[in-house]
């Protein structure tokens, strides 16, 4: 029986965290809410309560009448202008978003933010970041955002930060379980305040092209079969997620689809100063390399790799299909 209240409210983004979650499979979104007991209370996109009936609800559960288990907030949070937050209202309501999140976060149980944008402002938050948008707990990198370092729920939990734009639906379903449950810990969540069972990964990990990384055989253009971390843009050594362990949508990633890695799931993603499908390099060595090994093993590994190079990976990397298959192993030698 559901009895888990949840709540999902819609701030500055795009919705394709919904979107994405809608993808939900085996079994689909709402029987996943149904197995595990969670009542939807609300949500913008999925409901069919609008006007005066969202807002008694809303009111209840700001005034502590109806109890509020979890709170999803997608999307970045408008604060502007000028602190007031009236960029972005709920509508009917005469209210901000910003001033509901506020007074119903005071009431969860948990609060989730679900995406990039809720978690630390995303791509709402780039560039001149002209609505002063910020995540549910961090603004960027740093801890602050709309609620504050010292935030901890109800449950006394901070935030917990579903990154990635958008979300992997299992990433929230997962999350959303391990909180009916009561199983979730602080010691779950990494030093972002993103759930671990899914960011303790690298996206490189699992990567079809891992064979080219390993001999740095490297696509010179998209569609082409090499690795594209040394002049396409592939930041998956350096980003945290499962995406070619825990696929999408039955069997794709980003990888999978020829397109490389961005990183999404960080703060910060998205002003990376550079286009995102170029690799920026500083005397030919790619700037981000990966995080737990030195610089200088990297570039003396590389040199020894590319060198080692077999002849099948060297045709097939700057290919969009396979030119030369492997050689089979005979365990005698053949005349
Ligand atoms: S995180 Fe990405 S997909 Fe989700 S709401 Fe923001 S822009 Fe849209
Ligand atoms: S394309 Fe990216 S994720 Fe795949 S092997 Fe190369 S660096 Fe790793």
């Amino acid at each position: 029986m559901a009895n888990f209240n949840m709540l999902w409210l819609q701030s500055s983004g795009c919705g394709g965290c919904t979107m994405s979650l809608l993808c939900a499979e085996s079994p689909p979104l709402f029987e996943q809410l149904s197995w595990q007991g969670i009542n939807l209370l609300w949500h913008p996109a999925l409901s069919e309560a609008s006007g005066q009936e969202v807002q008694s609800l809303l009111s209840d559960l700001e005034q502590g009448r109806e109890s509020l288990d979890l709170l999803c907030i997608e999307g970045a949070v408008a604060q502007g202008p000028d602190g007031t937050g009236d960029f972005s209202r709920l509508p009917g309501t005469g209210r901000s978003m910003m001033s509901w999140l506020q007074g119903l976060s005071t009431r969860a149980n948990y609060v989730v933010a679900v995406g990039s944008c809720a978690a630390y402002g995303g791509v709402s938050a780039g560039g001149d970041n002209p609505s002063d948008a910020t995540g549910a707990q961090y603004a960027g990198e740093r801890l602050g955002g709309l609620l504050g370092e010292a935030f901890r729920s109800r449950g006394g939990l901070p935030v917990i930060n579903i990154s990635g734009c958008p979300i992997h639906p299992q990433w929230v379903l997962e999350s959303l379980a391990s909180l009916v449950r009561g199983e979730m810990t602080l010691q779950d969540l990494d030093e972002l305040g993103r759930p671990r069972s899914y960011t303790d990964h690298l996206v490189h990990h699992g990567c079809p092209r891992n064979e080219y990384y390993e001999y740095k055989a490297s696509a010179q253009q998209h569609s082409q079969q090499g690795c594209l971390m040394e002049h396409l843009g592939c930041i998956g050594t350096q980003a945290h997620a499962d995406c070619n362990i825990r696929l999408w949508n039955g069997g794709g990633s980003c990888l999978r689809g020829g397109y490389a890695c961005i990183n999404c799931t960080a703060p910060e993603f998205e002003n990376p100063g550079y286009g995102f499908l170029s690799t920026p390099k500083v005397a030919g060595i790619p700037i981000g390399l990966p995080t737990d090994m030195p610089k200088a093993w990297f570039v003396a590994l590389s040199s020894l790799s590319k060198a080692a190079m077999p002849a099948r990976l060297r045709e097939n990397a700057l290919s969009d299909h396979q030119l030369m298959a492997p050689k089979i192993y005979y365990k005698n030698k053949r005349r």
